[in-house]
């Protein structure tokens, strides 16, 4: 049934006078407006803003809620995004006043308790990685990538390098060559080999004194952990060059291999993702980078430092390529971070990646039935499958598979990524989902398959917006609720 709750704006529930705030009389004097605020800041006319009863906003921001699919409502095996359950815990502690209503501004001598919990997450996001130091600033995974890339400028022109490339496999994502183009680098893409791991002949041929970084996801957008990783970086360092760790799949291997340890001299965290942050729709992000002894005086400004008992914002740092943002980060999701780490702790942390690669090989051993997966004898925390066969002979693609999964009920993969698998469905069920979740959605899968094209292609079914068209979707918003029935993006 089509979900058609909530099509209505505010502004069209509105009714004039239905807005009746319930409080009592004031029984101090109410001085005029003009002689509590400067004139300029009192507005001309009263704003039109809707007048909706309580019951009736309550009702409509709760429909509206349920609208889209979350963690909290559905199976979500969205690849490359780990979306693993968010603890509630996490939550509340997020929002205790000592964390949520602290001002910027504030003096550190009042926010010790706050300083202390960033110095040990940077600490342990150190442990973890198996690097140096830590700075919590970036406020995503791909601004990570754009910080370090920074760092990693500074220091080789402290140096006296002049390296102009940067190089990044041809699995890697999109946010890596951005964040190189936006340093200021020249990307250049290296091959993987057929077995989807990186073609090293290509990376030598790309290795040279022009070479600044090798930007790894490892394991990588297949969900294949690089075997050869520790060999490409003595390779990589052997030209003097650096590794760069895009960190975003630490979910497989936490407290199990630590990229400092397989010759990674940079990365980045998505505390968002391992971590538990709610991310997407659910709020922002966050992207620490973990560095080298030798890279570490380039980090940005401010790190928080201990000297004694005592915490604070440390400024002073002559070789910091400087800020990268406003204020420290987002602490909120830093602080759910650290609660979740210190919640599993360090066996805690171990059997997450185990799990969640446990979870990622029994979904692909059953989604084999279905659907084949090129590189598919065994995988870390996700994996790829195609739909090319199905697009051959029956004309349904891996849109078709993914928006027909919402009618069956969940969130689809993430689809035509990584760019080396045509018709890819990449899927990551993540350690947080039961056996029942992961074989219900893979006899979905077995059911759409066989379902008829035509169907699948007017896919979804059952939601409030059936298949848009998406290159107008995007150029041509329509920001106006659809009345029930309609859809204001089809034809
Ligand atoms: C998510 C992701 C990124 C980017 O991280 P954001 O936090 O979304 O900016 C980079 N690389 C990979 C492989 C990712 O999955």
């Amino acid at each position: 049934m089509r979900n058609t709750r909530a099509t209505q704006l505010l502004t069209e529930l509105s009714r004039e006078g239905r807005y009746n705030p319930l409080l009592p009389d004031c029984d101090v004097p109410q001085p005029p407006l003009e002689e509590l605020l400067p004139r300029e800041a009192i507005a001309a006319e009263l704003l039109p803003l809707p007048e909706v009863a309580e019951p009736d906003l309550v009702r409509h921001y709760t429909n509206l809620s349920t609208l889209n699919m979350s963690v909290d409502t559905h199976f979500y095996p969205l690849g490359s995004c780990t979306m693993k359950y968010n603890p509630k815990r996490n939550e509340r502690l997020a929002g205790l006043d000592g964390f949520a209503a602290v001002h910027p501004y504030q003096p550190e001598e009042t926010i010790q308790g706050l300083l202390e919990l960033l110095y040990e997450l940077q600490e342990m996001l150190a442990e973890i990685s198996g690097l140096h130091a830590v700075s919590l600033q970036p406020a995503a995974g791909a601004q990570g990538e754009l910080t370090a890339l920074l760092v990693a400028a500074a220091y080789f022109q402290e140096r006296g390098e002049h390296r102009t490339k940067v190089l990044a496999p041809d699995s890697a994502h999109g946010t890596n060559p951005a964040s190189a183009h936006m340093a200021g680098f020249r990307t250049v893409t290296v091959k993987s080999t057929p077995e989807g791991l990186v073609d090293r002949d290509d990376l030598r041929r790309h290795l040279d004194d022009e070479a600044a970084v090798f930007m790894v996801t490892n394991p990588n957008t297949l969900g294949l952990f690089e075997t050869e990783i520790r060999e490409i970086a003595e390779e990589v360092h052997g030209t003097g060059g650096l590794i760069y760790l895009d960190g975003a799949n630490m979910n497989a291997i936490l407290g199990i291999s630590r990229p400092g340890d397989f010759g990674a001299d940079m990365m980045h965290f998505n505390p968002h993702k391992t971590f538990s942050g709610p991310h997407g729709g659910g709020g922002p992000g966050a992207g620490p980078i973990a560095v080298t002894r030798d890279l570490a005086p380039f980090l940005p400004t401010p790190v928080v430092a201990r000297e004694g008992d005592v915490f604070r914002l440390d400024e002073d740092r002559p070789r910091s390529i400087g800020r990268v943002r406003g204020f420290f980060g987002n602490v909120g999701v830093l602080v759910r971070a650290y609660c979740y780490i210190r919640t599993h702790g360090p066996e805690g942390l171990r059997e997450v990646s185990e799990n969640a690669v446990l979870n990622a090989n029994y979904l692909l051993h059953r989604l084999k039935e279905f659907l084949p997966v090129p590189q598919g004898d065994c995988c870390m925390h996700e994996f790829v499958a195609t739909a090319k066969d199905c697009k051959a002979e029956r004309g349904i693609t891996a849109m078709d598979i993914a928006k027909r999964l919402l009618d069956y009920g969940f969130h689809a993969p993430t689809v035509y990524f990584p760019p080396i698998v045509r018709e890819a469905i990449m899927v990551e069920p993540t350690e947080t989902e039961s056996r029942e979740t992961l074989d219900a959605f893979a006899e979905a899968i077995g059911k759409i398959v066989q379902e008829d094209p035509e169907l699948l292609h007017a896919a979804p079914h059952s939601t409030p917006v059936t298949r848009p068209d998406d290159v107008r979707a995007a150029r041509q918003p329509v920001m106006r609720a659809v009345a029930a029935g309609e859809n204001g993006h089809e034809g």
